[in-house]
């Protein structure tokens, strides 16, 4: 199988624990992932929105990576076996529009304006703060560069602003409101102008989110409303792997069949697994990567 990830937090996890991303003791490795045949992950650097210096917390952690990983940076990248690629989840590093073309030329091609909190560009999911003038700039910026604005944090009225302003846009790692109510997860009315623009989401393998009971047929009862609304080419999944807090089952990225089999059992072909599991996130990030080669 192949396996798309569009929300992995292993940077953080391996540099807090100086862990490596070989074969050390994360739910995200070379190792696991040796399993897939193409493999792809959207690696995110946590940066939470009160960091008192997050550029310096940002460099520590890309340093970190790079020692570990290359980052991807171009469509043909996204022709080999592995690709990693670099996303960073809360931006309130960012003074001015103009920082966006420096964390480009790092590699981001996606980018969470804020973590659960509120800073100078917009608010989180766990506060009131609004969509600022600076992080339309930001978002602008970002369109021109061919930066993915992922919407995954963002509390709904800052959501509202930014896709608005968006020309590329995304959740990494968030389910449906109407199936597991959370603010974390999104609204019918959220995933509809997500797709809208051609956006893709992310089911996160995070229990909080996926609702209470057995995560596998929580996962599938999230994918079955998406579908049933019509979103079957905008699925993806985002796991979080080093992020959150799993269930045994799926708590690293070796165990994505145990997920895989677990929806072919329902009936659910291969051509439309790999589309879930692969192929929509690939097709966006190609496409988006390729504007900008
Ligand atoms: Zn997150």
């Amino acid at each position: 199988m192949d396996f798309f990830d569009l929300h992995t937090d292993w940077p953080f996890e391996a540099f807090k624990r100086k862990e490596n991303f070989k074969n050390g003791d994360l739910a995200v490795t070379l190792a696991g992932g040796s399993v897939f045949r193409y493999w792809r992950a959207l690696c995110a650097i946590w940066i939470p929105d009160e960091h008192p210096t997050p550029r310096a917390r940002y460099r520590e952690v890309l340093a970190y990576l790079k020692g570990q990983t290359e980052i991807a940076k171009t469509a043909a990248d996204l022709e080999e076996k592995t690709a990693f690629l670099l996303s960073l989840e809360g931006a309130s590093l960012i003074e001015n529009e103009a920082d966006v073309d420096m964390l480009f030329q790092d590699g981001v091609r996606a980018l969470s304006l804020t973590w659960n909190g509120k800073n100078k560009l917009a608010g989180g999911s766990n506060t009131a703060g609004e969509f600022t003038a600076l992080g339309e700039r930001v978002v602008m910026r970002m369109n021109e560069r061919g930066i993915a604005v992922d919407v995954s944090h963002l509390n709904d009225c800052s959501f509202e602003g930014a896709v608005a302003a968006a020309k590329h846009v995304f959740a990494s790692h968030s389910c449906c409101r109407d199936v597991c109510h959370v603010r974390r997860n999104l609204t019918l009315g959220q995933i509809r102008k997500i797709c809208d623009k051609g956006g893709i989401i992310g089911l996160c393998l995070y229990p909080k989110f996926l609702g209470e009971g057995d995560c596998l047929e929580n996962f599938y009862r999230h994918l079955d409303f998406l579908v049933s609304h019509g979103f079957e080419q905008n699925i993806a999944i985002g796991s979080d792997f080093d992020g959150a807090k799993m269930d045994k089952r799926l708590d690293a990225v070796d165990k994505m069949a145990v997920l895989y089999n677990y929806l072919k059992n329902k009936g659910l072909n291969e051509e439309f697994l790999h589309r879930l599991f692969y192929k929509n996130a690939q097709d966006y990030f190609y496409a988006l990567l390729k504007l900008t080669e």
